[in-house]
């Protein structure tokens, strides 16, 4: 980071240095065009510092514990794991330093200019910038691209602070607390009480609607439940929490449904992210923000003021990184001039880091069929699949939905959804076919190598040309 200097002119001034941000930076650096990049506090956003990175990392840890706990099972005897989660802490952080200052580092070379402090957006383009001793200037972009992103969202009666915790405060834990309620059971919440519970503690979710992650096609999510389930993870849906009465010990009573209490260590706030304006000034600008706090944009992610964008957390569109990433690209390429086509956010990949993971791409089946579509679905479990039973992790399935032809045969593929061992890590041949709108038939084709789990997405493609030789 450097002071900030005089005022000066860039073709594009970015606020906000998370991957919305910091993507639209170096991809246009990489393009030749002159960027100043404006943030706050860390390079690298929620992402790196409070979301993906360090949450990911905390689950890497409790899928050693949990190796190492069915490790007899391989014929290698050890003594029962303990935890230290100091350790685990130090690592996350030594991940999220290196992630952090690589994002620097290919800021420095490719001559990006970053302002540490607060951007605000004036009229005309002009981004004021404040640091942290108070000090000023004022930078103009010929486009100017808004990436400030979000921060967790809060629940009455449960404000941050002792035992009530968000995402920011659980990846700076250096214990695992012993009993956990997790409030909302969507991808975040899950992924923590997935880590936790395979960590040894007791895990509570509390979700308000009828299911826990209800985003996902029905076959996916019920394999979760099941596995979360084996993990004794308590799942209550369809309560609404009320508050809650600390305890003498550090911990705290939760109050929910009709008059029921669970004592428990820590609670896990997850309730979703909400988008953060609130930093970005705006007044006497074309940009408007709805009563939801997103900045409102169109397809091509232009805000209401000419050469003024917004991507990522701060619009209304799927929050995950990549988005982001996607968003940030398709403005560079516009204001270089270039076709840009927009994001095609029902067929984006999702991926859900829990034990088992989900991954998926395009509609699920109730989906399809609920946005008119004549379907033909083919599921395989894991369950016989060789490497799936190699590495011991056979819970799981993989589910195509494919359009259904003239001929009543499948057709073009529409949706792949897995749940199951290293999913996240398989979706890509999925995600393209979705994306190319490849046909069944096209698919079929291609090789998968054996032994291997992605045989389960070529098996499920073949089941669907109405042949098949393995399940
Ligand atoms: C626990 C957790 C796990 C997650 N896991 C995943 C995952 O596995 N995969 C995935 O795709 N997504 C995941 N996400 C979501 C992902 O982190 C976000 O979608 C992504 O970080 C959004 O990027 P962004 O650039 O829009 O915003 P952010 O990452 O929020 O970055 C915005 C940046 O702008 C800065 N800023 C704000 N206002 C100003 C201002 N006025 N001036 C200067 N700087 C400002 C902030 O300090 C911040 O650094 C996870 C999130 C959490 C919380």
């Amino acid at each position: 980071m450097v002071e900030v200097p005089t005022a000066e002119q860039f073709d594009l001034v970015v606020v906000g240095g998370g991957p919305g941000g910091y993507c639209a930076a170096l991809y246009a650096a990489s393009a030749g065009v002159k960027v100043a990049l404006v943030e706050k506090d860390a390079l690298g956003g929620t992402c790196l510092n409070r979301g993906c990175i360090p949450a990911k990392a905390f689950l890497e840890t409790a899928a050693v514990h949990r190796h190492v706990q069915h490790a007899a099972d391989f014929g290698i005897e050890s003594s029962a794991p303990t935890v230290n989660f100091a350790v685990t802490q130090q690592r996350k952080q030594k991940i999220v330093a290196g992630l952090v200052g690589g994002i620097a580092a290919m800021c420095k070379g490719r001559k990006v200019e970053v302002f540490n402090g607060v951007g605000r957006l004036g009229p005309d383009k002009v981004v004021t910038v404040t640091t942290a001793n108070g000090a000023t200037t004022d930078i103009t972009g010929t486009n100017v691209i808004l990436a400030s992103g979000s921060v967790p969202r809060l629940i009455p009666n449960f404000e941050r602070g002792g035992p009530i915790l968000t995402s920011d405060e659980v990846l700076d834990l250096d214990h695992v607390p012993e009993r956990v309620a997790v409030i909302g059971g969507g991808a975040i919440g899950c992924e923590f009480a997935s880590t936790f519970a395979d960590l040894g503690a007791k895990v509570t979710i509390l979700e308000g609607l009828p299911k826990i992650l209800p985003g996902l096609d029905g076959d996916v999510a019920n394999v979760v439940v099941r596995s979360f389930k084996k993990k004794q993870i308590d799942i209550r849906t369809g309560v609404m929490v009320n508050g809650h009465t600390p305890n003498d010990s550090g911990g705290t009573t939760v109050h929910f449904g009709d008059g029921e209490d669970l004592e428990v260590d820590a609670v896990v706030v997850s309730v979703g992210r909400r988008p953060y304006a609130d930093e970005l000034g705006l007044d006497d600008t074309g940009v408007k923000v709805d009563e939801r706090g997103f900045v409102v944009v169109d397809e091509f992610c232009r805000t209401g003021e000419d050469g003024v964008y917004a991507v990522g957390d701060l619009i209304d569109t799927p929050q995950l990184a990549h988005v982001g990433y996607a968003e940030a690209i398709l403005v560079v390429k516009q204001t270089l001039g270039e076709t840009a086509l927009p994001v095609q956010y029902d067929r984006v990949p999702w991926a859900i880091y829990c034990h088992p993971e989900v991954a998926f791409a395009g509609p699920g089946e109730v989906e399809a069929k609920e946005a008119g579509f004549d379907v033909v679905v083919a599921k395989h479990p894991f369950k016989f699949n060789s490497r799936a039973q190699i590495l011991g992790e056979t819970d799981g399935l993989a589910k195509i939905i494919a359009e259904k032809g003239p001929d009543g045969r499948a057709g073009r593929i529409l949706g792949v959804h897995m749940v199951g061992p290293w999913v996240t890590e398989q979706l890509s041949g999925g995600y393209l076919a979705v994306n190319w709108e490849a046909t069944v038939d096209e698919v079929a084709e291609f090789i998968q190598p054996h032994p291997s789990l992605t045989e389960l997405f070529g098996e499920t493609v073949m089941a669907l040309t109405g042949r098949s030789f393995n399940g």
